[in-house]
């Protein structure tokens, strides 16, 4: 729990008590509110100010996250928080990677980057894989210092979908500890240990220790 005294230096180091989120995914709106509104922060999603999606055309899900922080507080004159994931198959030489949003093309439902991805993995016995994070909080878009983090959720890729929950490649994403998929697990238990819950709380915990230095 952050004492108010924290609350003021945090904000007084981003200069706003106001962020805006380069995202429009209304789970992760609110995922972020609910983490961050108990530090006297207030998420505003981009689109709610009317600016646009920026392109990610890098190569590194940092990269991406930081040009979307960039374009988000260029666009609204705040403090701006992006997130890029995405999902690395060992076997695959991590792909789909950045692409996994559109691993079977621009436009791809999940259904068919799923079996996309099955596809190229018949007959590849290692299924390991990990989701990613990368999450970057600028103060404003000239920020020489943004907060960047990342974090990973390992797990193993099965061919049979299992699960109707989560999103994405959620249902073919199995978690030996629990014998059960991303898609099978609840959605409390998924916001302790994704990729996103954890890259959040190491996110937090680098912005109260920049605050409060
Ligand atoms: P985004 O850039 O965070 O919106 O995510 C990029 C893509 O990565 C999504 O469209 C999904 O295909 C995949 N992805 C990222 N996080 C997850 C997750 O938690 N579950 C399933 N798929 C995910």
């Amino acid at each position: 729990m952050q004492t108010e005294l924290d609350k003021h230096l945090m904000t007084q180091f981003l200069g706003s008590d106001q962020l805006v989120l380069a995202s429009n995914n209304q789970g992760k709106v609110t995922e972020f509110s609910r983490l961050l509104n108990p530090l006297g922060l207030t998420v505003l999603p981009q689109g709610d100010l009317q600016i646009p999606p920026a392109e990610e055309p890098f190569a590194t899900f940092f990269e991406n996250a930081l040009t979307k922080a960039r374009h988000a507080s260029l666009a609204s004159g705040l403090p701006a928080l992006a997130d890029d994931s995405g999902i690395c198959v060992t076997a695959l030489n991590d792909a789909p990677g950045i692409f996994s949003a559109r691993y079977a093309g621009i436009g791809a439902t999940d259904q068919e980057n799923n079996q996309l991805l099955i596809q190229n993995l018949q007959g590849v016995t290692n299924r390991n894989a990990h989701y990613v994070c990368a999450l970057v909080l600028v103060r404003n878009p000239n920020d020489p210092e943004p907060i960047i983090v990342s974090a990973q959720w390992r797990g193993e890729v099965i061919d049979e979908a299992r699960g109707t929950g989560g999103f994405g490649y959620d249902c073919h994403f199995y978690l030996p500890p629990f014998e059960k998929t991303a898609a099978e697990i609840s959605l409390e238990l998924k916001n302790i240990m994704s990729h996103r819950a954890l890259a959040t709380e190491l996110l937090i915990q680098a912005l109260i220790d920049r605050s409060t230095s």
